[in-house]
């Protein structure tokens, strides 16, 4: 295209609230053939809340739920995951004072961990509980249930013994689903990327038309992906909203960041969503084909 169709495509573009970094972008907008969304924040709200706090019975006294939150709201007040704030939102609404925690350990893709009141504390997913042989067995079924409903189950131990289980909910953007389907129509192959457990992934890609989805990503894969779909001939537009999307979002042909998302995601990408909305990946793709078509 000539620099000017491309200034012109540039211009249509941001008019619709759709930000293009380089004239590169644009144009190969119009080849994607695979789309690939990241779930949290992309495809949802990305702002979770607690629906549910199971409590569980145990050999001593079973906690309160407001000493789960508690605990909880003291671990995660030292990290910045969406699932934290979740937790942060509820501990300051029902006015819980939190305690000091040594030790705190965030690990990548599973949860965090501290000591808080000389107790050894866990919270995390299926795989935190794993991999330090937590016996999670009796709540499989609820857990099961829970996702199943779209709602992320998350474990929480005290000194290796599950406490309680709190499951959180991050409904999908009202026009996430029309959004896909217009990718979709342009026959584009769209597929959904998470670090969320399988069950819970499959039920919010049940809800927005995604047949293919990739569950229990570590970030360090996230870019993986994209390559394995690079290599069977795809032109691959990634969207997200995380610093976790960061490297997936520079290995793709064409990177989406969400404009609300963090602003490593941004300047990872070739173009911004500034209205957080997913139509503005089919509003690019038309912008890319108009620019083109004009230089014929
Ligand atoms: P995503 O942002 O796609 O959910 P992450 O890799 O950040 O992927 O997280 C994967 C999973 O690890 C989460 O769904 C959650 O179960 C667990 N997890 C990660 N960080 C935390 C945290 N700070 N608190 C509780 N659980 C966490
Ligand atoms: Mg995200």
């Amino acid at each position: 295209a000539t620099p000017m169709s491309v200034m012109v495509g540039v211009g249509k573009a941001a008019e619709a609230g759709v930000l293009i970094r380089n004239g590169e972008a644009l144009q190969t907008a119009s080849k994607i053939s695979a789309m690939i969304l990241d779930k949290t924040g992309t495809i949802t709200q990305g702002a979770p809340k607690i629906t549910d706090i199971l409590l569980v019975d145990g050999d001593r006294a079973r906690l309160s739920e407001r000493e789960v939150l508690r605990w909880v709201g003291s671990l995660e007040a030292g990290s910045e995951h969406p699932l934290a704030i979740a937790i942060a939102d509820s501990v300051k609404e029902k006015n819980i004072n939190l305690s000091s925690v040594n030790g705190f350990n965030a690990i990548s893709g599973q949860g965090v961990e501290g000591i808080c009141e000389h107790r050894r504390l866990l919270f995390g997913n299926e795989k935190l509980m794993r991999v330090h042989n937590i016996d999670i067995d009796s709540f499989t079924e609820p857990a099961q249930r829970l996702a199943s409903a779209a709602k992320t189950p998350i474990y929480f131990a005290v000194d290796d013994k599950l406490a309680a289980i709190i499951a959180v909910s991050d409904p999908v953007k009202a026009d996430s689903i029309e959004a896909i389907r217009r990718l979709q129509r342009n026959r584009i192959r769209v597929l959904m990327l998470t670090g969320d457990n399988r069950a819970t992934a499959k039920a919010v890609a049940n809800q927005v038309g995604i047949t293919e989805f990739v569950a229990e990503v570590l970030p360090e894969d996230k870019a993986a992906k994209i390559i394995e779909l690079q290599n069977e001939g795809e032109i691959v537009g990634m969207t997200g909203d995380g610093i976790n999307d960061a490297p997936a979002l520079a290995q793709a042909n064409v990177g989406f960041a969400i404009g609300t998302g963090t602003d490593v995601a941004i300047e990872s990408a070739d173009i911004t969503l500034m209205r957080g909305s997913l139509h503005g990946l089919a509003d690019a793709i038309a912008v890319s084909k108009a620019t083109l078509r004009n230089i014929k």
